[in-house]
């Protein structure tokens, strides 16, 4: 059997609270032979650490997730640099810039509510409230923060971008040759794609290429070389078809296997070396 790694989930969420070694237990089954849990803030880093330490085939990445950067400490840098000394802490992630839900839009994020900007005629200049400016310029500041603790531990990062992706691809830029990233649920056109790799980033795909409405991603996927992208479930989200709606867990990455190397036009076993060699190269901490 094809064995895959499950390059990005969030085991550390209370979605597996209740079958935890059932799921681990269904992922390796499944030919899933490593799983790298996310962390999403300095608590949840700690958790997926802990899970780690607890499960051989389990590693963590820590990082604090630009949606809720408002809750952030000031500085991030002293208490990520201690994690990643940890033997099995591979990645810092997930880092980067979020622009989908800004405060002006929802009204939620850091006090007072003003009118969506969308729903300003598109003529006129975009409203960007103070409480947007403030947002954005704090997941910079830890977006900065944790770059910074990568590139001293020799790290690379997963990213995480939505609707920021000019602002996040040059804020990564100063640090190529450093840092690389891995651009997580890659979604994005091919020329963005080829933006990435230009430099020396990569990127990874989810369920969404199974998906009937994926046909975008799918030919990302078809027009992504072999050796430069990796597989990954962003479990609890984003679960493959058959499973689309349900909990998603870091087995389906077989169903996201076979739609890739369908895509690719080449046999399990091709998609395998090529993706758990990429992984390797890219999380040199993950025992061979
Ligand atoms: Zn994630």
């Amino acid at each position: 059997m094809a064995t895959f790694f499950d390059t990005h989930a969030h085991l550390d969420y209370p979605d597996y609270a209740s079958d935890f070694a059932e799921v681990i237990a269904r992922a390796h089954a499944a030919g899933i032979s490593k799983i790298i849990s996310i962390g999403t803030s300095l608590d949840s880093s700690e958790r997926a650490i802990r899970l780690a330490e607890k499960f051989p085939a389990i590693y963590a990445a820590v990082g604090w997730h630009p949606s809720d950067a408002m809750k952030a400490p000031s500085d991030l840098r002293p208490a990520l640099r201690e994690m990643c000394k940890h033997p099995k802490v591979v990645a810092i992630g997930e880092i980067g810039l979020d622009y989908h839900r800004l405060p002006s839009m929802s009204g939620t994020q850091g006090g007072a509510s003003v009118p969506a900007s969308r729903l300003v005629s598109s003529l006129a200049p975009p409203i960007q409230s103070a409480d947007d400016a403030r947002y954005k310029q704090k997941q910079a500041d830890i977006f900065q923060q944790q770059l910074e603790v990568a590139a001293e531990a020799g790290l690379n990062c997963v990213i995480h971008q939505r609707d920021a992706f000019d602002d996040t691809l040059a804020q990564l830029k100063p640090f190529a040759g450093k840092v690389r990233g891995v651009f997580h649920c890659f979604g994005e056109n091919t020329g963005r794609m080829k933006q990435v790799l230009d430099i020396g980033s990569l990127v990874s795909f989810t369920g969404i290429v199974t998906f009937k409405n994926g046909q975008n991603v799918r030919d990302t996927v078809a027009a992504t070389p072999l050796d430069k992208f990796m597989l990954e479930t962003d479990c609890p989200y984003l679960a493959p078809v058959p499973y689309r709606g349900k909990r998603c867990e870091p087995a389906y990455v077989k169903e996201i296997s076979e739609t890739v190397a369908q895509v690719k036009n080449c046999s399990l076993e091709e998609l395998s070396a090529a993706t758990c060699k990429t992984a390797h190269e890219f999380f040199p901490k993950l025992a061979a």
